[in-house]
């Protein structure tokens, strides 16, 4: 019977470890309100990811049946190229980045991954293959490092040094008390917003994935930050699949194409000079954010005079 003991404590110090997760893989989504639970189909195989070419075939999405949120979207990000998503906030853009991971299903129409219907391949696999920076980042209850290492859990210490190098947050953490085994989350040290997204940020440097989701990754950054950053994220996205939503435009002008979304449909669509002759919503925003910035450098050069 001890034979029998050992290997069933075994199982159940696995299967915990599974859940625990899980649960910080919700907790990191900010979905711990999530009800129904996405299983794998019985015969579900896993993701063959040959270059990561993601499709959107006529989405429609609610998380209340009384109240559609996507309706009837399709769009495609080719293998290695890049797709920026913008529009009005609650427009629906983080829904899509939450469906491409699959945390919930649709209620019509189809999401594939290279011509794999996400709802056929295991969550695991799906889920290996994508990697996401998310809007609001929740930290696990643990050290720096753990953070970061969740990204690849088989990294050296030097690889999450350097991941933390390029995310611009490893002299933050080396002038902490306890550096990188420095406690974090609701029991540990409290982060600012630009200090946990540049944690998430690391922690997908590191795990490196054919798809990445970055989704307003730097929005809490001020703009000196964000540059500094941003070429790190343009490292990791080349040749990669990437799908970015993004609140400033200025930094996705060089996206393959652009998807302005509004109330849960594509209101418009192309490369940032197409949208700007179109002179709709797009410009509008664009012009917007412009005058916003100028206002603002005009403001700081009038105060450095002073
Ligand atoms: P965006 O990222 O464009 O600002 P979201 O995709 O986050 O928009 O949200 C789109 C709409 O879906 C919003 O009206 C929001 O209130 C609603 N929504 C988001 N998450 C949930 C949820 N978990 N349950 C119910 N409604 C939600
Ligand atoms: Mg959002």
């Amino acid at each position: 019977l001890m034979q029998l003991a050992v290997p069933l404590n075994f199982i159940g110090f696995v299967y915990r470890e599974i859940r625990q997760g899980l649960a910080d893989l919700e907790q990191m989504f900010g979905l711990m309100d999530v009800t129904e639970e996405i299983t794998d189909a019985p015969d579900a195989t896993p993701l063959e990811v040959q270059n990561g070419a993601i499709r959107f075939d006529d989405v429609h999405f609610a998380y209340d049946a009384n109240r559609p949120i996507l309706q009837g979207i399709s769009f495609e990000v080719p293998a290695g190229r890049t797709i920026a998503i913008v529009g009005p906030s609650g427009a629906g853009k983080s829904t899509i980045s939450r469906l491409l991971y699959r945390f919930y299903d649709i209620q019509s129409g189809a999401i594939t991954i290279d011509g794999q219907d996400i709802r056929d391949v295991t969550q695991r696999s799906l889920r290996a293959a994508v990697g996401m920076v998310p809007q609001d980042t929740v930290l696990f209850n643990d050290t720096i490092a753990y953070n970061i290492r969740y990204g690849r859990i088989a990294a050296t210490e030097a690889e999450v040094v350097r991941a933390a190098e390029l995310a611009q947050i490893a002299d933050f953490v080396r002038g902490l008390p306890d550096g990188f085994d420095t406690m974090v989350g609701e029991r540990g040290l409290k982060l600012s917003g630009g200090e946990k997204q540049r944690v998430a940020i690391a922690r997908t440097i590191l795990k490196s994935p054919p798809i990445l989701i970055l989704d307003e990754a730097t929005s809490a950054l001020d703009t000196h930050t964000e540059q500094e950053i941003q070429t790190s994220l343009d490292m990791v996205s080349k040749d990669r699949t990437t799908l970015i939503i993004a609140h400033r435009l200025s930094t996705i002008v060089d996206a393959d194409e652009i998807i302005v979304l509004r109330d849960g449909r594509i209101a418009e669509r192309g490369t940032h000079r197409d949208l700007m002759s179109q002179g709709g919503l797009y410009a509008d925003m664009w012009n917007r954010q412009q005058e916003a910035s100028e206002a603002e450098e005009r403001l700081r050069r009038a105060q450095e005079k002073d």
